[in-house]
């Protein structure tokens, strides 16, 4: 720390405009990085400079989610990122070759995050959007150690056994002291054709998450929103065009414009 080759991340400067979310859950699978990608698309869609830096070293799907499979390039020292849906998007999965897993130990993920913070060419952002690895891992460490100010977004589903790990994951900022942004519950049910509300997790995760948190932190961590199972979410996933761009009047695309309007 203070050495002259430690490398300058403009967010974590005194001054910086650039609002830093990091997205984390308790576990894989709850839709972390459909909401990252989401979010980013809709605060794009309002004429905000965002960038998506995919640090789910297991998942990596930002890239797809996001319709893009262009690589950087490197003009001089800097990293220039591809933009898709007017989104800035960095994913180590852009630095792999083909499908081979990630086998990083930690102090390798705490360079390779501090270079895609340091050395891409981000810009002026106004927003940048960090999808996490599922639970409470190196990369949550690191990330509080690189940028202090980032705030977190926990996801989870309403699922009691997924509420305590994300409460876990969520849980981590009391030690870095960091600012919990709020929970989203996603997969909150599913809306049958018959007009029924089916939900297929339970209930009840998204503000159980939120209340413990709010309680363990001694701050507000509101519910910022429940957002439903749609056949429409997935399929605009693998196709590449977010739901809020695809389907905005859909009802997960209306709860997840009215999240990212909250943010
Ligand atoms: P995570 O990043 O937490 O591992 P993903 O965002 O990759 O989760 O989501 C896992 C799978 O579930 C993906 O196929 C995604 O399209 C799907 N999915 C996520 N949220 C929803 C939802 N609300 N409705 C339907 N499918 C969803």
């Amino acid at each position: 720390r203070g050495d002259a080759a430690e490398p300058v991340i403009p967010f974590a400067q005194p001054g910086s405009l650039t609002r830093v979310y990091a997205v984390a859950s308790g576990k894989g699978g709850v839709g972390k990085s459909s909401v990252t990608v989401n979010l980013a698309a809709a605060m794009a869609a309002k004429g905000l400079s965002v960038g998506v830096l995919d640090a789910d070293i297991y998942g990596h799907s930002v890239p797809r989610m996001l319709g893009t499979d262009q690589r950087p390039t490197q003009v001089e020292r800097m990293i220039m990122p591809p933009i898709a849906h007017d989104v800035k998007v960095i994913s180590i999965s852009m630095f792999t070759q083909g499908n081979t897993p990630v086998v990083w130990r930690g102090p390798m993920l705490h360079r390779a995050l501090q270079q895609f913070l340091a050395d891409v060419f981000w810009g002026d952002l106004d927003i940048l959007l960090l999808d996490l690895p599922p639970g409470t891992g190196d990369v949550a460490i690191s990330l509080a150690q690189l940028i202090p100010n980032a705030e977190i977004l926990v996801v989870t589903t309403p699922q009691l056994a997924a509420a305590e790990v994300a409460e876990r994951a969520g849980s981590i900022a009391l030690q870095t002291r960091q600012r919990i942004a709020g929970v989203i519950e996603n997969m909150s049910w599913l809306d049958l054709p018959d007009g029924t509300r089916m939900e297929l997790y339970g209930s009840g995760g998204g503000q159980t998450v939120a209340d413990n948190l709010t309680r363990a932190i001694g701050a507000n961590v509101p519910l910022l929103g429940q957002i439903p199972i749609e056949q429409q979410l997935r399929e605009a996933g693998d196709e590449g065009t977010p739901i809020v761009l695809r389907a905005p009047e859909s009802a997960s695309g209306k709860a997840l414009l009215d999240i990212a309007d909250k943010l």
